[in-house]
């Protein structure tokens, strides 16, 4: 299963990501964790990125698309598909992220793409905050990350959807209902991925599904 991600800041993807990761044992390949990582550890990159990530900028394509190659190519060695998280986030992302992919025979066969309100994604982020205490949790910088989401980050979900690999879900619900959504919808689509070319797919929208997921 190769899976990417496509959602705002709060819809879950850390928290889903780590769900398909560990029910398809593939490896959970978060960008923002990556990019976390290097500046806790003081690393040049890291050191080189921090203010971005502190500001809730994107940091430059390239340095991302190197990171997720080097990711990408480990999951190839290993045999296995992978959940990308945190990338693309913008239309040059994802076609640079497909090129790499095609190259090692490893594109996505699923874009994921959860949908969730603004505010709902405000509260949950704030309460994150709370706990967390991320750097890019604070009111004006969450308020930045969503506007650069509907901006540049949700238009790529009609280019998925036209090649025939999305699946969207509503992330509005508890964390289990969610979870359970997208692994039915994987689980569903598996026989298919090696059988129907992408360009006969449709997109599958299970976003007004909620009754069938145990929603009042
Ligand atoms: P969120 O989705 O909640 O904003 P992430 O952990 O995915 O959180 O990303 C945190 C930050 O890492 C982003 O605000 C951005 O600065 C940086 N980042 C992560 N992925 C990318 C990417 N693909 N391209 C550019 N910047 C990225």
């Amino acid at each position: 299963m190769r899976v990417l991600m496509v959602a705002p800041p709060g819809a879950g993807k850390g928290t889903q990501g780590a769900v398909i990761a560990a029910h398809f044992d593939i490896p959970h390949i978060a960008t923002g964790d990556l990019l976390r990582d290097h500046v806790a550890r003081q690393t040049p990159l890291g050191r080189e990125v921090r203010d971005r990530l502190d500001r809730g900028d994107l940091v430059p394509d390239q340095i991302v698309l190197d990171m997720v190659g080097d990711e990408l190519l480990r999951a190839k060695r290993n045999g296995t598909g992978y959940v990308l998280d945190g990338m693309p986030r913008n239309i040059t992302q994802a076609r640079a992220v497909y090129q790499v992919a095609k190259s090692l025979d490893m594109t996505a066969n699923v874009a994921l793409h959860l949908q969730a309100d603004d505010d709902e994604l405000i509260r949950r982020l704030l309460a994150r905050a709370a706990l967390e205490h991320r750097t890019d949790d604070t009111d004006e910088v969450i308020r930045r990350r969503l506007a650069l989401y509907h901006d540049v980050t949700h238009p790529i979900v009609a280019w998925y959807a036209s090649r025939g690999i999305l699946v969207s879900v509503d992330a509005m619900r508890p964390v289990e209902r969610v979870a359970r959504q997208i692994l039915t919808a994987l689980e569903a689509m598996r026989p298919l991925l090696d059988h129907v070319p992408e360009h006969a797919r449709r997109p599958v929208d299970l976003t007004g599904l909620g009754a069938a997921f145990g929603d009042a």
